[in-house]
């Protein structure tokens, strides 16, 4: 039995009237690389914010690092990668070093001056994404893949246990999607982080995630990858509504 990072149990969540989802369980086990999927409106980002303690469920309950999220105080061992990261226009005025930097801040405050240990973790973070040639370059200049990476390492510097990452490879393109993903598996293998990936590339992310939970409403399906890779198309349908067919990245 796997040790879980996060316990969903039974949670249900309805805004205003609208039932956007129903009595969903599921574990997040520690070193998992879970794929979160399904049709857009399915409830995934929901789901996140639940996560992230800006919803409260309207029954069920969950649990982070064994601890009932109302009472979850240790916020620093997640960390979470938004969509649109990588917005930054040519002249937005910041390095890639400063923008590590302001993960820190959060932590230790804006006025306080950073000592030779925050300037280590903070090239260390750089590093671990592997964009340190960049550190002293404007964020504008880079492309939206290396911007992301950035985010990455700009979460990275408070050292996740945990990293959740909602549709992180959108506006990257397609030979960039596959270093990030080759990125994330370093993270998850060789730093054991666990992961939870919410996205629609369904090809390339069965390659590297260990889980994957399909989610539309209620959680359709939740398995390992070559368990998702053996539904039929029929199956794929009912959670999706409409026809679809399982493409791998490289067809
Ligand atoms: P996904 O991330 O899978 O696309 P969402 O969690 O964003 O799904 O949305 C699930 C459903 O909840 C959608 O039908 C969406 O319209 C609805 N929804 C999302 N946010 C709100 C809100 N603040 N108020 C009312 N309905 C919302």
């Amino acid at each position: 039995m796997r040790e879980s990072i996060i316990s969903i149990q039974d949670v249900s969540f309805t805004y205003e009237y609208k039932n956007v989802l129903d009595h969903i369980t599921l574990d997040i086990p520690k070193g998992s690389f879970m794929g979160l999927i399904g049709p857009n409106g399915g409830g995934k980002t929901t789901l996140i914010k639940l996560l992230l303690g800006e919803l409260r469920p309207t029954s069920g309950s969950i649990t982070l690092f064994n601890t009932p999220i109302g009472t979850y105080k240790d916020w620093h061992k997640i960390g979470f990668v938004s969509q649109k990261s990588n917005s930054f226009n040519k002249e937005f005025p910041a390095t890639v070093y400063e923008v590590v930097s302001m993960g820190l801040t959060a932590k230790i405050g804006y006025l306080r001056f950073f000592n030779q240990k925050h300037k280590a973790k903070i090239l260390h973070a750089i590093d671990l994404v592997g964009m340190r040639e960049y550190a002293y370059e404007n964020i504008g200049n880079l492309s939206g893949g290396q911007q992301q990476r950035v985010f990455i390492a700009r979460s990275l510097v408070n050292d996740p246990e945990l990293l959740i990452l909602d549709e992180p490879t959108v506006g990257v393109d397609t030979e960039n999607v596959q270093r990030f993903y080759e990125l994330l598996h370093d993270l998850n293998k060789n730093h054991g982080i666990t992961l939870l990936l919410v996205t629609h590339d369904t090809g390339t992310m069965t390659e590297y995630a260990t889980d994957i939970a399909c989610l539309n409403r209620t959680l359709h399906f939740h398995g390992e990858p070559k368990e998702y890779v053996t539904l039929s198309e029929k199956d794929l349908s009912t959670v999706y509504g409409h026809s679809v067919s399982l493409m791998s990245h490289n067809h």
